[in-house]
């Protein structure tokens, strides 16, 4: 079997820290992978700058000038990490046979790459990288991490358990993902809903070896949010529950209220402020859930994602 022409696409946001020993190891392992016939010589890496503030481009343009695997990508202004990753995928769907992604800080450990590479060929046309030791993590980003991925699995977002954005795609995987017509495209959750066969690579997740992390708090936490909303209709649900419990509450109530006026045991006023009050917030609760309903199903209509995916087809 021939050797895959493999691309590496690495989104780049203010890491002139780290870009040149980021390329001097990866050159490297480049050249083993392809000295041991694992990946076409024409296998490239693209580096995406996603509108970096500082030098970042200059040394990707630099690189990229010396050297004929290194193709270097700009972005007009800092589109986000998942658009970066897409960038740079999209722009060579046909050009290679299967893509890897991966961090520009290689928290994750490149040395995987060659079990992905190795179950690619046995067939697999996605594998995801997963970190199965954070010892390396501060307490508190392994705790929210592992938050994240608890939360999205509950609000029934078919993430992989502590799979980030590190894993190898054939081509075709691709031309699938290319029919994900939404805007908010969350990689980790669409990637499984593709189908295919799949598989795993378990690694441990190293320190960033220089700069900052780019995933302060604030953006982690607007990223999970993009990530729940952009897959799950489950919070407003919630409301339509909510709104259930609170109207049977409020039915509840209103017989209390009935009964207390009957018995004579009100103040003149009191029937007639508290049983519209109790009445129109219980149902008031359950309209809006039910409206909820119908949006959610607007929204599940304008994304527009692909009804199936067909693998194959055999006749005769
Ligand atoms: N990144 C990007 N655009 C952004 C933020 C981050 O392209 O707006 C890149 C960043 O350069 C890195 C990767 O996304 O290659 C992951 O970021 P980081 O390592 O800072 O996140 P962490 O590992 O701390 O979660
Ligand atoms: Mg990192």
């Amino acid at each position: 079997m021939d050797s895959a022409r493999l691309l590496l696409v690495i989104p780049c946001y203010n890491e002139e820290a780290i870009l040149h020993h980021t390329y001097e190891t990866l050159k490297q392992y480049y050249s083993d992978l392809k000295s041991q016939g694992l990946i076409s010589p024409d296998s490239k890496i693209c580096l995406v700058n996603d509108g970096s503030r500082d030098r970042t481009w200059e040394i990707i343009e630099d690189i990229a000038r010396a050297d004929s695997s290194i193709i270097g990508v700009k972005l007009s202004r800092n589109f986000g990490h998942q658009s970066a990753i897409l960038a740079g995928l999209e722009h060579h769907v046909e050009e290679f046979d299967c893509f890897i992604t991966l961090d520009a800080d290689l928290q994750d450990d490149i040395h995987a790459m060659t079990a992905m590479i190795e179950k690619h060929r046995e067939g697999a046309m996605i594998v995801y990288g997963v970190r199965n030791d954070r010892t390396s993590d501060s307490w508190f980003k392994r705790f929210t991490a592992e938050g994240f991925y608890g939360l999205m699995q509950k609000m029934k977002v078919p993430v992989v358990f502590n799979h980030a954005d590190f894993r190898l795609m054939d081509r075709r995987i691709l031309q699938e993902l290319g029919n994900f017509r939404e805007i908010n495209l969350f990689l980790r959750g669409i990637v499984p809903l593709i189908g295919f066969r799949s598989d795993k690579v378990y690694y441990k997740r190293l320190e960033r070896l220089a700069g900052e992390t780019k995933y302060p708090l604030s953006k982690m936490l607007l990223f999970a949010w993009n990530g729940i909303t952009s897959f799950s209709t489950f919070p407003m649900r919630m409301v339509l529950y909510f709104g259930f419990i609170n109207f049977v509450m409020a039915m509840a109530i209103i017989g209390y209220i009935v009964v207390s006026y009957l018995v004579g045991m009100t103040v003149p006023g009191w029937t007639s402020t508290l049983l519209p009050l109790t009445f129109f917030s219980g149902f008031n609760m359950m309209a809006l859930g039910l409206i909820g309903e119908y949006i959610g199903k607007i929204y599940e209509e304008v994304k527009a994602r692909p009804r199936y995916i067909i693998e194959k087809v055999v006749h005769e």
